[in-house]
C-alpha cells in the first residue's frame, strides 16, 4: 500500500520523536521539536544520544522526501504531530487553530490584500505557527515577511520548526505580547486570540481598554495592541468569542473602535467547530483608520454554514464575492 508524502512525513516525525523522546526522557511535544530541528538541518543535534540511535534516526529522516513536497503537505504533516502531542497535555488557550478556520481566514486575507504585492504580517499570539503558515501558503503570491510573538517558549519552537520546514521567513519572540514590542509596523494582523483575564494589572493600565475594576480582559488588550503595530489603513483578523460586544466591557469596546479602525465584518463561523455554546467564535475584521480610506458602505455580518454542507457554503462564499464588488 502506498502512502500519501504527509502521512510518510507525518510517521517519520512520529517515530523519531517516539525515539527521542524515550532517550531523552522529554514529552511527545517536545521531542517533536527536536525531531523537526534535526530534519530542518539534516543532522542530529542531541550529543547525548548514541552512535547507534543517531543511526536509526538518520535512515528515517533519509525517507522523509521534504525537498520532493508542497509547503502544505509539510504543514500538515507537523500538524498531524503536534495534534497528538496535544492530546497527552491540552490547555483550551493554548490549542492549535483548526485547520478549517485557517483556511477560511487564507481565502479572508487574500481577498482583502488582493491588490497588494508585498506584506508584513503578525500574529501576535503565534502558538505553533499553523494559523500563520496557512494563511502564509495562502499568500503564496505575495512577498510575505512575518513576525510572530508567543509566551509559551515550547510553541515558539514548534512555529519556528514549522517556517523553517516550510521556508517562509519569520521573525519570532519569545514574551508576554502585551509588554512592549519592539516590531516595525505591519500591514496585516491575524490571530486566534488567548481569551480571558490577563494577570497583570500593572501593565493593563498602559491600556484604553483597560478594565476599571479587577482584571482586564486579554483578548481586548490584544486588539488595541495589534491595531497600535499596524499601519493606518492595514487590515487585522481576530479570531473572537461570540460574545464580545455582549460583555460589561464591550461599551469601551466600541467606543475604542470608533476612534481608531472601522469594522469590516463579523463573520460567525459554524457551531460544530467548536466544543460548546461557550467556547464558539467569530472572524472580526477591522481596518485602522487612514486619512482616505472610508469605512465599508455596509459591514459583512454573515452566520457561516456548515463546512459539510457545501451548497451552503458555495451560496455563501458568492453573497461574499458580491460584498467585495460593491466594498473593496
Ligand atoms: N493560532 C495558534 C496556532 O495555530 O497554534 C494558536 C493560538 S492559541 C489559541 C493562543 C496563544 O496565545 C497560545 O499559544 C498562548 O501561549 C498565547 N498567549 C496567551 N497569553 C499570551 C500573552 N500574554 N502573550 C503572548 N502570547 C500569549
Amino acid at each position: 500500500m502506498t502512502v500519501s508524502p504527509i502521512e510518510n512525513l507525518f510517521n517519520v516525525l512520529d517515530d523519531t520523536a517516539l525515539i527521542l523522546q524515550e532517550e531523552l526522557s522529554c514529552t511527545y511535544l517536545e521531542a517533536i521539536a527536536e525531531s523537526g530541528e534535526n530534519l530542518f538541518h539534516g543532522d542530529i543535534l542531541q550529543d547525548e544520544l548514541t552512535e547507534l540511535t543517531k543511526k536509526r534516526l538518520q535512515k528515517k529522516y533519509s525517507d522523509a522526501g521534504l525537498d520532493s513536497m508542497e509547503k502544505e503537505q509539510i504543514r500538515k504533516a507537523l500538524q498531524l504531530a503536534i495534534l497528538k502531542g496535544m492530546k497527552e497535555s491540552s490547555q483550551p488557550n493554548h490549542q492549535m487553530t483548526p485547520d478549517a478556520i485557517g483556511m477560511f481566514l487564507s481565502y479572508l486575507t487574500g481577498k482583502f490584500t488582493k491588490g497588494s504585492k508585498e506584506l508584513r504580517l503578525l500574529d501576535p499570539a503565534i502558538g505553533t505557527g499553523n494559523l500563520l503558515t496557512t494563511v502564509l501558503n495562502g499568500l503564496a503570491d505575495k512577498k510575505v515577511s512575518s513576525v510572530g510573538v508567543d509566551v509559551d517558549d515550547l510553541l515558539v519552537k514548534l512555529a519556528y520548526i514549522g517556517a523553517n520546514l516550510q521556508k517562509h521567513p519569520l521573525e519570532l519572540f519569545n514574551q508576554d505580547s502585551l509588554e512592549p514590542l519592539f516590531i516595525d509596523p505591519v500591514d496585516l494582523v491575524i490571530s486566534d486570540l488567548p481569551v480571558g483575564y490577563y494577570p497583570n494589572d500593572l501593565r493593563a493600565a498602559d491600556y484604553e481598554l483597560k478594565s476599571d475594576k479587577g482584571h482586564s480582559y486579554s483578548h481586548h488588550l490584544f486588539i488595541e495592541q495589534s491595531v497600535k503595530h499596524t499601519k493606518h489603513g492595514g487590515y487585522l483578523f481576530f479570531l473572537v468569542p461570540n460574545h464580545l460586544f455582549e460583555s460589561e466591557e464591550a461599551k469601551k469596546l466600541h467606543g475604542y473602535f470608533k476612534e481608531h479602525v472601522y469594522i469590516q465584518g463579523l463573520l460567525q463561523l459554524p457551531m460544530s467547530l467548536f466544543k460548546n455554546e461557550h467556547s464558539a467564535k467569530s472572524i472580526l475584521i477591522l481596518q485602522k483608520k487612514k486619512e482616505d480610506v472610508k469605512p465599508p458602505k455596509e459591514v459583512l455580518m454573515a452566520n457561516m454554514p456548515s463546512l459539510s454542507n457545501p451548497k451552503a457554503m458555495e451560496n455563501m462564499l458568492a453573497k461574499m464575492d458580491q460584498w467585495f464588488k460593491e466594498n473593496k
